[in-house]
């Protein structure tokens, strides 16, 4: 089997098993299963196993969600070479096929999202199909790199593609074991950093297709089954804000507040700051706002169909009071936007600086009103 095989779902004619998948996807479940209470039980981990186990689950876990996903699926910053063969090496380390191969259907599942057809783990088809099923048998012929040329003139992507199976290899056999030979503790940092966090790492990503597209909240677009769920993202460094994610797959945050847990964020952001990450890119707060509304409004209206006079006294309501919290947010923005360029403007007169602030400051109180009149008119539709 070619090493640009491995766990892709797309290299064999209709529905044939891939067995080294099906191998490695519960081989190394059964594995873990078994020796890591027994290993625990007869000879007991280290705390330098734990810290090896510790180190392969966070370098694997942000090479998938920082280096596969949001560099290379999504290309929402850039890095430099020394963070790129990082995420190249420990993302080979994470079983999860090539840089080229996972990109390739991760931005299939963006385009087609939910189409049974094109969509390569479309969660109509099913949990288990989103999950994992979808890994274990082909069904669409060789895979097709039409979508990923941009990623093709990358050599680290082309590199890490060709040699894949021995970076797997050697990251997920060599490198433990040579740990735990070092430290006297050779089965202890295998079993561990490899066994047990390939299981977790697997099916901590696996459940951004399948339970991300089935468990949360929808708060900016309803057209995917994308959600947004707290626990999911605890548990995939922030990729469980999956509906902001399908809603403004370009911006490399996933968490967009300061409070939500997105540890692939700040790993980004504060990359930044030492120049190996550049040219971050955002949605702005008002888009954000916007995208909000638009579903608020669109839930609300479908919920006051059936006619009568107040119904269609809360629509009418509804209708110019939507119009008018728009009109307020396009008038912060601009607002916003002409007080930020006369603050960067080092000549600017300080006096239309603080006009542009006192404008802003109006404006400001006026969307907040806005939005205040917006939540009880809501309330009363859902009352
Ligand atoms: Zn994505
Ligand atoms: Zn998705």
């Amino acid at each position: 089997m070619a090493e640009s095989e491995a766990l892709s779902p797309t290299s064999r004619s209709k529905r044939e098993p891939v067995w080294q998948n099906i191998l490695v996807l519960f081989g190394t479940p059964i594995a873990a299963a078994i020796s890591v209470p027994l290993y625990g039980y007869y000879t007991g981990f280290s705390g330098f196993e734990w810290a090896c186990f510790a180190f392969f689950m966070i370098a694997t876990g942000l090479s998938i969600t920082a280096g596969y996903h949001r560099l290379w699926s999504h290309r929402a910053y850039e890095a430099h070479w020394s963070l790129r063969l990082f995420f190249a090496i420990f993302g080979a380390c994470a079983i999860q096929n090539s840089i080229l191969n996972w990109s390739a259907d991760h931005r299939r599942h963006h385009k087609h999202v939910d189409d049974n057809d094109h969509d390569p783990y479309s969660v109509n088809r099913g949990f288990w199909h989103a999950h994992m099923g979808w890994i274990l048998f082909n069904e669409k012929g060789p895979q097709d790199f039409s979508g990923v040329k941009d990623l093709q003139r990358d050599p680290i992507v082309m590199w890490q593609h060709r040699y894949n199976l021995t970076l797997t290899l050697l990251t997920n056999i060599a490198l433990p074991l040579l740990l735990g030979f070092l430290t006297g503790k050779l089965w202890g940092v295998f079993i561990l950093a490899t066994l047990l966090r390939v299981v977790l790492n697997h099916h901590f990503t696996f459940f951004i297709n399948s339970l991300a597209h089935i468990w949360g909240r929808r708060p900016y677009c309803e057209d995917n089954s994308a959600r947004d769920n707290d626990l999911l993202a605890f548990l995939t460094y922030g990729e469980g804000y999956h509906n902001y994610h399908h809603r403004f797959q370009y911006d490399y945050r996933n968490g967009i507040r300061w409070w939500q847990f997105d540890p692939t964020k700040w790993l980004i952001r504060s990359a930044s700051w030492v120049g190996l990450t550049s040219k971050l890119r955002t949605v702005s707060a008002s888009q954000i706002e916007k995208a909000r509304l638009a579903l608020q409004y669109r839930r609300s209206m479908a919920r006051l169909t059936l006619p009568s006079s107040t119904t269609d006294e809360l629509r009418a309501k509804l209708e110019q009071q939507y119009r008018e919290y728009q009109q307020a947010l396009n008038d912060w923005t601009s607002a916003r936007q002409a007080w930020v360029n006369a603050k960067r403007n080092a000549f600017s007169d300080k006096l239309e600086q603080l006009d542009q602030r006192m404008r802003y400051l109006e404006l400001k109180y006026q969307l907040k009103l806005q939005r205040k009149r917006w939540r009880l008119l809501n309330a009363q539709v859902f009352a």
